[in-house]
């Protein structure tokens, strides 16, 4: 047997671990020891993560659609087709009438080239990815105020804080390394803060949770700094040294008393102001978020409220300090770093920067686009609208992941092209005109980066099933038919390719990676990575307050629609499903979705537990088991978006945050009664 070292496909954490290889079997996977973040530890996915890549559903050889059926065809027939299409859709309406999505599961090298096919051969800039649909506001906000949109420190620098504020993660489930550093921070005396609606695992363990009411999140951490400011717990130094615009914010934190935030929030004053003194009095203290803060229409307002927080006290550049923003996906990351995004280009450059643009006109020998390109929920709009015609889309399958299902699946059956390349069928792939069958990450080489810059290989241990190919050699081929004039790469030299056009990444090459990775920004080859950002100076110089405001939500609970739905993960499962539910273990664990429900709401409706209940908002409506969970707030309910059979997205609406263009899965109004 042999043991391959890579990196797990799963969670953002980006832990190590070896696929154990019989023949060109994957048969198990075990922790690496020497992992900077695991130091040999895994979660129950990571320890099973090589089970999906023998299923006997993988997509073995491309499809076709003929009729209403997917025939099976060659590799030339499916990529001629694709060509063909995309060249047709491109003289009727024009390049912006075509759009591709990227994959966060995908690696920097796909992500680079796919980015690259979209604007230098296609001409569009309408290429996003998944993150629109989770950290897109930590881009957007996190860049305003503080010149990056990536976690500040290395996880294990929790080790090092006085206080942890956990806002909207359920840690211990959806990212199991980061919940462990920090219950091991807690362990040697850090203070645990976490709020959040629902009585997590890891809000159990708190030693204060604080339980605002969803969507209210910039009101209660304005009000910690209004508590922080009348107790002088602010750091006039570092204001005064390296901010610009306190005076604004101030003034915005007056008007969030702890008894106003209690109005607002539900938060009892007390636990407000103990919350405040806790994380304003530590000398480092640090502030984690995920999807909670996100996924709202203020989901940039959310960001730049915990970054004034973390700037008013002085929390940055330092051990123990920071903001970690926790990305989902393996490569969630490192997609936003590629510039799969629509006005940036690799690196964070702006398309819309005459300069960065030449720069990358120069190295790839073509005039690109130059005006900014559609967002991902903006391509499905503009398919259900008609003037998106021809999607590509890599491992993603919007049909489960994107909120108000019934016009996804309108805009993609409106397309005249839609191209999947994936691992699975998917609800997705059912609808394509052409599917393309692609490595899974025990099949190729390439890189992802984590949720802490770290850039990591992954490395072929089996081949691919059937007929499929690495994606990268199937983007290679499809540009060569679109007449572009680029040679065929290997990973490695794609990656010499992102590094002299991403300056973050001008010093990563494959012989450097080793077991640690580096973490960016890695600007030259004699460079050892950063650990720490923003220790001397900001990137944009000084770091930047700007006052937010509590708004109102775009959908409330009323007489009809008496609920707020929130939907999340579980930790047995990820997103949706199609590979954690082919893990037979997982799968047994989870076998189907259930909504939690609070009991002084199941006992008025006369809900059972494992009792069937009808829930519906104004999108939509499914059926699903009932579970009474103790730990929810009376009014909310909670759904996992994993399950086919009861898909969350049905229920969740198109209301975008204005700055970022995420959809507010958070929030959805909606109705429950027994089936
Ligand atoms: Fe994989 Fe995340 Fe679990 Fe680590 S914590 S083993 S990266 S799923």
């Amino acid at each position: 047997m042999e043991k391959i070292h890579t990196t797990c496909v799963y969670c953002g954490c980006g832990c190590g671990l070896f696929l154990h290889v019989e023949g060109d079997r994957v048969v198990g996977a075990s922790p690496s020891p020497g992992h900077p973040l695991s130091r040999g530890r895994l979660c129950i996915k990571g320890w099973l993560a090589g089970e999906f890549v023998g299923h006997p559903d993988r997509l073995r050889y491309p499809l076709i659609k003929r009729g209403d059926r997917r025939v099976r065809a060659t590799w030339d027939e499916a990529l001629s087709l694709v060509r063909d299409r995309f060249l047709k859709v491109k003289e009727a309406y024009g390049p912006d009438a075509i759009a591709v999505l990227t994959s966060a599961k995908g690696t920097n090298e796909e992500n680079f080239m796919l980015m690259k096919l979209a604007r230098a051969v296609l001409k569009t800039n309408n290429v996003d990815h998944v993150a629109r649909l989770c950290h897109a506001p930590t881009v957007a906000g996190l860049s305003y105020a503080i010149g990056s949109g990536a976690m500040t420190n290395p996880i294990e620098s929790l080790l090092e804080s006085e206080a942890i504020m956990v806002v909207g993660s359920n840690t211990t489930e959806q990212h199991p390394m980061v919940a462990a550093t920090i219950l091991e921070a807690q362990s040697r005396g850090a203070e645990l803060l976490v709020f959040d609606p629902r009585r997590t695992q890891i809000a159990a363990q708190a030693d204060i949770h604080l339980t605002p009411a969803p969507g209210t999140d910039v009101a209660w951490i304005n009000g910690l700094l209004n508590v922080i400011i009348e107790e002088e717990l602010i750091d006039e130094v570092f204001i005064r040294g390296r901010t610009q615009g306190f005076e604004l914010v101030k003034e915005a934190a007056s008007c969030y008393t702890p008894e106003v935030v209690e109005s607002i929030t539900g938060i009892p004053p007390h636990l407000l102001r103990a919350a405040a003194l806790s994380y304003g009095a530590a000398e480092a203290a640090s502030i984690v978020y995920a999807m909670g803060i996100t996924q709202h229409t203020a989901g940039t307002d959310n960001v730049q409220a915990l970054a004034n927080l973390a700037l008013a006290t002085g929390n940055l550049g330092r051990e123990g300090t920071g903001i970690y923003p926790l990305r989902g996906h393996q490569n969630v990351q490192g997609a936003c770093d590629m510039g799969a995004l629509p006005d940036l280009l690799p690196g964070y450059q702006k398309v819309s920067d005459p300069r960065k643009i030449e720069t990358f006109e120069e190295a790839w020998s073509v005039d690109l686009p130059r005006a900014p390109g559609l967002t991902a929920v903006e391509i499905l709009e503009a398919a259900e609208e008609g003037s998106i015609k021809a999607i590509y889309i890599s491992g993603e399958n919007p049909l489960m992941s994107y909120p108000d299902r019934d016009s996804v699946y309108k805009a993609l059956k409106a397309l005249d092209l839609l191209v999947v390349a994936d691992i699975f069928p998917t609800e997705t792939t059912r609808l394509a005109h052409v599917v393309l069958p692609v490595a899974s990450f025990a099949e190729k080489d390439g890189t992802f980066t984590s949720t802490e810059r770290r850039i990591q290989l992954i490395s072929k241990a089996v081949s691919p099933p059937g007929e499929a190919l690495s994606e990268l050699d199937v983007i290679f081929d499809l540009m060569k038919r679109l007449g572009a004039p680029y040679r065929s790469l290997s990973p490695a030299e794609v990656m010499e390719e992102i590094a002299s056009l991403n300056p973050h990444y001008g010093g990563i090459r494959y012989r450097r990676l080793g077991i640690d990775g580096l973490q960016w920004p890695c600007p030259d080859e004699d460079h050892p990575g950063t650990g720490i950002l923003h220790r001397e100076a900001f990137p944009i110089g000084r770091a930047r307050f700007r006052p937010v405001f509590q708004k109102e939500l775009h959908e409330s609970p009323d007489e009809d629609y008496p609920f707020l739905l929130i939907t999340g993960r579980t930790l047995y499962h990820f997103h949706s499903g199609s590979m954690t539910r082919r893990t037979s273990l997982l799968d047994r664990e989870v076998p189907g979705p259930v909504v939690d429900v609070n009991p002084d709401d199941a006992g008025r409706l006369r809900i059972r537990s494992r009792q069937r209940v009808v829930i519906e908002s104004r999108r939509g409506r499914l059926e699903v088991e009932a579970r009474i969970d103790p730990g929810l707030m009376p009014g909310i309910l909670y759904l996992p978006f994993h399950f086919s059979e009861a898909p969350a997205n049905a229920l969740t609406a198109r209301a975008l945050d204005p700055a970022s263009r995420i959809p507010a899965f958070k929030i959805s109004a909606v109705s429950m009664r027994r089936a």
